[in-house]
């Protein structure tokens, strides 16, 4: 049953006031997946904890060692011998749950839905194996998949795991040369692609970005295309396969062969905030495990009542753990959505809820800034009441996003858990357990058990209480990437070169009064400002607990005075006017927010932030604006003309006092 939602603007200032930190909710506890004591078996025995996890799945062979470590060079669970499709399908047919729902689909446009149980799924990850088999593709092979969110994409993941081919997703924004590039870097044979798909309510296309792309790329020998929207594309008899002739007339058998532990499962490229994409590699046994094992225990997964929804593309690595692999590990029932929130209607993700009953949501914290700066009333139409964990990825959230996201959408009742990782990291490091440990805004709180993860100076000491530095990772996990693909130079050099011995993902933190765990945004975004080590989000966090601001980015600009100065970038919530007073009072709100070396030099009031694809602000380019440099590469941009919007303000940005 619903609770009455509390008056919201009182409960935001007063949540923010206290510091609140959220025990975990009664009920929750009492049946939680995971109790407090896994951090202690874990801590005594981390070894034996992750072979209790891997004794989750379903092993054709156990495995002989249970880590092999040669840093940085990782092996989990070696000799061992498995089959993720198998684990994620078969298995839990074969346990007589066929008839249970894998995927409620819902399209973009209304009424265009698909249900597949795990028989169904069986089915057809059976048939895409037996095609790929025919067009020749085979274990260790690499195959491109560049698809909308539709059934299709999570088959063609599963039936190149099924037969030991190496899958390379591209997210179906990208452009040819972004696609071309992976193809080339990872020499895949196959492209599996579609007509076009759904978005913001018209067909888009793919096929001709990827004829594009594959026009300079010889290796590639077929292309497999999925009709979704029926639009006319140009066709190359010899080369592109159409799904539904190859496909449906396969057999429905097809034997599941077990590969090693270490066999490469997939090849996933960063989303390139930070320069050229790294093609991370990841491996079958130990990926799997840590998927599996996180989304049962963070999510707190009972999969016989609760329906799961992550809102993220399966082109990221959030969907490849937490839609595809994980959920699927642990025979969960998810919802997939293949379209944009706002589309037909800016209620579309709460009509989702309702309609699925939804239990379990996992977003990202720039979809709920912008949900709050739709407004309250958006959500408050549609009965939620079915929610009862909340998860958040990909930024760190600012508090005033998880609060509201917390009443708003889990109508104060539901635990929100702010979950640290990487696409390197495979599956989720730092997070709180729902009914088990308590949850801060803002906070991703305390590394999961079996991940030994702390903050340290730059001398790479570990750093007291209260205190701030560099996130590192001091022991291997079982998700880890193994590699840069091609490139074990760069991996070294990228993860393991800035402190001896121990990994280093690029992110500052620090631990506060209690030892619990901030993130603070990307190390190359600190801002040293007159000597003090500024971090751009707690400045951004400030600045949208301020009620007139919807979303904030901040960069540190070369100033002659000061070394860096701090550049605001504000969008302003629905309803809140731009004025002459804004900026000062925007400025005076952060100073007393966080102290006056906090104060930003200019504050610039914008329509839109640049945001890469996978909706992260590029504060790149902003630092290049706030020091009047032309623009670097701006191709991983959602949309380029952003910038153009923000060049203009630039004239009338007040410099104050
Ligand atoms: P690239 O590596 O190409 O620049 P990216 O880092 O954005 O792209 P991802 O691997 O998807 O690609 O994102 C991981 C990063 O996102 C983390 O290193 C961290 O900076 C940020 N991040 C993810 N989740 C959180 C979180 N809960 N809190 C804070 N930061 C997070
Ligand atoms: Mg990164």
């Amino acid at each position: 049953m619903a609770e009455t939602p509390r008056e919201p603007q009182e409960t935001l200032s007063n949540l923010l006031q206290e510091n609140r930190r959220f025990a975990p909710p009664d009920d929750l506890a009492a049946a939680a997946n995971v109790t407090a004591a896994a951090y202690e078996e874990a801590a005594a025995d981390r070894l034996g904890f992750w072979e209790r996890a891997a004794d989750r799945l379903a092993w054709a062979k156990k495995w002989d060692t249970t880590l092999e470590w040669n840093p940085p060079f990782a092996k989990w669970f070696v000799g061992g011998q498995l089959n993720v499709a198998y684990n994620c399908v078969d298995r839990h047919v074969e346990a007589g749950r066929g008839d249970k729902v894998a995927y409620y689909w819902e399209g973009e446009p209304e009424d265009d839905t698909r249900v597949l149980t795990y028989r169904d799924l069986q089915v057809q990850v059976n048939k895409a194996a037996n095609a790929l088999a025919e067009l020749g593709v085979g274990k260790g092979d690499r195959v491109a998949i560049y698809m909308p969110m539709i059934p299709e994409l999570p088959i063609a993941m599963l039936a190149c795991a099924r037969v030991g081919a190496v899958h390379s997703v591209v997210f179906g924004g990208f452009s040819a040369s972004a696609l071309q590039s992976r193809i080339e870097d990872a020499d895949a044979k196959l492209v599996i692609t579609a007509d076009g798909g759904f978005r913001r309510g018209k067909p888009s296309a793919l096929k001709p970005t990827v004829d594009e792309a594959v026009a300079n790329t010889p290796g590639v020998e077929k292309v497999l295309v999925v009709r979704r929207t029926n639009q006319e594309i140009s066709w190359n008899g010899d080369r592109d396969v159409w799904w539904h002739d190859l496909v449906d007339r396969q057999s429905d058998q097809h034997e599941a062969q077990p590969h090693d532990a270490e066999h490469p499962l997939y090849i996933l490229y960063t989303s390139g905030t930070t320069g050229k994409p790294k093609g991370i590699l990841h491996t079958t046994g130990g990926y799997l495990t840590q998927t599996a094992w996180t989304h049962h225990a963070v999510f707190d997964l009972k999969p016989d009542t609760d329906i799961y929804w992550c809102t993220a593309d399966i082109g990221w690595v959030t969907g490849h753990s937490y839609i595809v692999y994980g959920p699927l590990a642990n025979g969960a029932t998810s919802v997939i959505y293949e379209g944009t929130p706002d589309t037909p209607h800016r209620g579309r993700f709460w009509e989702i809820v309702q309609k699925y009953k939804v239990t379990i949501l996992y977003t990202a914290p720039t979809a709920i800034r912008t949900f709050m700066k739709w407004g309250d009333d958006i959500p408050a139409k549609f009965d939620m009441s079915s929610l009862r964990v909340l998860g958040s990825v990909g930024e760190p959230i600012n508090p005033e996003a998880y609060v509201w996201y917390r009443e708003h959408i889990g109508g104060g009742r539901c635990p929100v858990v702010d979950t640290w990782w990487q696409t390197e990291t495979g599956a989720i490091m730092i997070s709180p357990l729902p009914g088990v440990t308590h949850a801060k805004p803002g906070a991703a709180m305390r590394p999961l058990p079996g991940i030994v993860a702390d903050v340290v100076d730059d001398q790479g000491n570990s750093v007291p209480n209260g205190g701030g530095g560099f996130l590192v990772v001091k022991e291997p996990w079982p998700s880890m990437l193994r590699t840069i693909w091609g490139d074990d130079k760069r991996y070294v050099d990228t993860y393991w070169s800035r402190f001896e011995g121990v990994y280093f993902p690029g992110d500052g933190a620090k631990k506060d009064e209690d030892g619990d765990i901030w993130l603070l945004g990307r190390v190359d975004d600190v801002m040293l400002v007159s000597g003090h080590n500024i971090s751009t989000t707690e400045v951004e966090s400030a600045l949208v607990s301020h009620p007139k601001v919807a979303e904030a980015a901040v960069v540190g600009a070369t100033d002659p005075v000061t070394g860096q100065a701090i550049v605001s970038f504000v969008i302003l919530r629905g309803g809140a006017e731009e004025s002459e007073d804004i900026a000062k009072e925007l400025r005076d709100h952060v100073a007393k927010t966080l102290g006056p070396i906090a104060k930003p030099r200019q504050i610039l009031v914008v329509p839109e932030l640049p945001k890469t694809r996978s909706g992260k602000i590029m504060r790149r380019l902003l630092r290049d604006v706030a020091e009047n440099r032309s623009l670097g590469d701006v191709t991983t941009l959602t949309d380029s003309s952003v910038m153009n919007l923000i060049a203009e303000k630039l004239p009338s940005a007040k410099s104050e006092d």
